[in-house]
């Protein structure tokens, strides 16, 4: 496993959220974050079917674009009776003309469990694929998981994306209706990080 060895790490995401979540783990390590933003790159299209091939897509893009070792995540809801969907496509299925819709989304997840008539618990995982890549064009991977069901109606006014219509395994309230940091200590995200600090940064 490759170490982290320099002061400076990009954060190759345009979402301020992601890069305020991001920079605030990495904080602890005396590491000082930029985003990918800053350097004026363009977002490349995330063309791959998988989280992993996506995140490889946007961490390379950075690094080589800007110098510095990046870190990309790629994520999403994988429903198991949807045959992993939205997976990969999870943020697509929320665009809209006039922007994103997660209601719609989480609606359409319903509407394709009713359609094939899935048994209960409906099982899905959110996952979360985190790539560090540095600018020699070698990378490390980390992947994080968070099992659970998806429940309706709609529960909760928290996190953001699809937390109303996901319950964890283990607990009896959906990621909208849980404190965001207790969702953030149990989350893939979290796990998939805890995975990259052990592996690169300890
Ligand atoms: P991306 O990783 O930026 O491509 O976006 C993945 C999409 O997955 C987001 O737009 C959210 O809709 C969804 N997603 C990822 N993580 C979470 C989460 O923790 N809660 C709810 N939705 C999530």
């Amino acid at each position: 496993m490759r170490k982290f060895s320099s002061e400076t790490l990009v954060i190759a995401t345009h979402n301020a959220g992601k890069l305020e979540e991001i920079s605030a783990l990495i904080r602890p390590y005396g590491v000082a974050t930029r985003s990918v933003a800053e350097f004026g790159l363009v977002e490349p299209a995330e063309t791959e079917s998988t989280f992993v091939g996506n995140a490889r897509i946007k961490a390379h893009h950075a690094a080589q674009g800007t110098g510095f070792p990046s870190l990309a995540d790629d994520s999403g809801v994988c429903v198991a009776a949807l045959n992993g969907a939205p997976g990969v496509w999870t943020a697509d299925w929320a665009e809209t003309p006039t922007g994103r819709d997660f209601a719609q989304a989480m609606t359409r997840t319903w509407a394709e469990l009713e359609a094939v008539g899935a048994p209960y618990p409906r099982l899905a995982e959110f996952r979360c694929t985190l790539v560090l890549a540095w600018p020699d064009g070698s990378d490390e991977v980390f992947e994080g998981r968070m099992p659970g069901q998806i429940v309706w109606p709609m529960r909760g006014t928290q996190g953001h994306g699809y937390d109303p219509i996901f319950q964890p395994d283990g607990f009896s309230i959906t990621f909208g209706e849980m404190d965001r940091w207790q969702k953030n200590e149990i989350s893939h995200r979290a796990d998939a990080f805890r995975k990259l600090i052990s592996g690169c940064f300890t």
